[in-house]
């Protein structure tokens, strides 16, 4: 039990601290209604003030607000340069197939406004795959996929297979293992965990596809088509899409 006296001193303090906590609120509320009001106030007073061009910048800062809501995706043309990758069954080199693969790809992106696509290179150039991870990580990429294809001294041996490293990237392979497989009908090798330097130095979801093997003549021939290019492209986008709509 409390005694009276200290009942009533209880209850002034109380007092004291309702309308103490009455007149922050009133503080903050006002404090809050003038940062409302002062773009517009600014607006209205600083052309009087401030020359024209220090008011430019709001448009601009709308706009660069606007763009990062779209979709980065990260697309990785395998090898380049003085690293041709592998050699297919009539001599092809693996870096330009992937590359032809890669520009497919981000030409299918770059016509949706949802999307912004970017390729860690755009010609024959020789890309460290450190380099490629890091680009993915300081842009921040949604999404970041590399492009192969596969070889081996046998050339019956034949199929799609796709990595990942980390569990954040598990989802994003299956996706895209899924729609290239169904597209192009060759022998499903499976979503691997792969200890692949390009993907352990990726911290955004990033998966590896190997398309198939460019040394198998059947596989090879498919892929080195237009329409086998223009397909697998449409099947990565597909499988990106899928992905981001399983995000949302
Ligand atoms: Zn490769």
């Amino acid at each position: 039990m409390i005694p009276r006296e200290d009942n009533m001193n209880r209850q002034r303090k109380r007092r004291r601290v309702a309308r103490f906590l009455l007149l922050l609120f009133f503080l903050l509320l006002g404090g809050v209604a003038l940062a409302g009001l002062k773009p517009s106030q600014s607006t209205l007073s600083l052309p009087l003030t401030a020359p024209k061009d220090e008011l430019a910048p709001v448009p601009v800062i709308a706009s660069v607000t606007a763009k990062e809501t779209k979709i980065k995706v990260l697309i990785d043309a395998g090898h380049g340069g003085k690293d041709p990758g592998a050699v297919g069954n009539d001599g092809k080199m693996e870096k330009d197939y992937t590359l032809s693969m890669a520009k497919k790809v981000y030409e299918l992106l770059k016509k949706d406004p949802q999307y912004e696509p970017k390729l860690t290179r755009q010609d024959d150039v020789f890309v460290e795959l450190e380099e490629r991870a890091e680009i993915a990580n300081e842009w921040n990429a949604a999404v970041f996929i590399s492009i192969h294809g596969n070889t081996y001294s046998d050339p019956s041996v034949s199929g799609t297979e796709t990595y990942y490293r980390y569990d954040n990237s598990k989802a994003l392979a299956e996706s895209i293992h899924k729609h290239v497989v169904e597209t192009l009908k060759f022998r499903n090798r499976a979503v691997r965990e792969g200890h692949l330097r390009v993907l352990t130095f990726s911290s955004v979801p990033s998966t590896l596809v190997e398309i198939g093997y460019l040394t198998n003549p059947k596989e090879e021939a498919r892929m080195l088509s237009e329409d086998g290019q223009a397909r697998a492209a449409q099947a990565i986008v597909d499988g990106i899409r899928q992905y981001v709509a399983g995000l949302e």
